[in-house]
């Protein structure tokens, strides 16, 4: 960083809420329905499910305008979450002071070693897309 010319920082934009995302057989999947903060690692994770999920629920309904209505239903929640989930990431890596920094830095490595278990993670890490849709 110290040797860097030029630093720039970009504001981060993610959907929190999508109103619509599906239009007789059309359908959103992806950034276009649910942008996600990088701080949630998740964007590209969370593309990959919708896939996987569009593709298995298709093989069993068909017809898209019947499907995509479930589709919307059971990935909606779960994207929104994780959108909320990232917008919490970023606020406290976000501080503004060199004192909130320090604390962070103090704080943060100790509450991830205490409170962040395989099961806290299991609602990212352990949902199998083509299982639940
Ligand atoms: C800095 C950063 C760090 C990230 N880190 C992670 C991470 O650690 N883990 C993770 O899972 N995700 C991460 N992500 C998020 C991830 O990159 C995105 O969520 C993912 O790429 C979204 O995929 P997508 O296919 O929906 O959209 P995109 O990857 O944006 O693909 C859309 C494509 O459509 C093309 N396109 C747009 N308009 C048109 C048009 N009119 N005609 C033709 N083509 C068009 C674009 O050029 C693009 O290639 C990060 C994102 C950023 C910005």
């Amino acid at each position: 960083v110290r040797c860097t010319a030029e630093l720039r920082a970009y504001p981060i934009h993610d959907l929190a809420h999508v109103p619509c995302w599906h239009n007789g057989p059309e359908v959103l999947i992806g950034d276009a329905a649910h942008a996600t903060s990088p701080s949630s690692g998740q964007g590209a994770a969370l593309v990959l499910e919708d896939a996987i999920g569009l593709a298995a629920l298709i093989a069993r309904h068909p017809d898209p305008v019947n499907a995509l209505p479930h589709f919307v239903a059971h990935r909606r929640p779960r994207a929104e979450r994780i959108v909320e989930e990232g917008q919490k990431r970023g606020r406290y890596k976000a501080t503004r002071s060199a004192l909130e920094r320090w604390v962070r830095d103090l704080v943060v490595p100790v509450m991830l070693r205490r409170f962040v278990t395989h099961q806290s993670m299991d609602w990212i890490y352990g949902y199998r897309a083509a299982d639940v849709i």
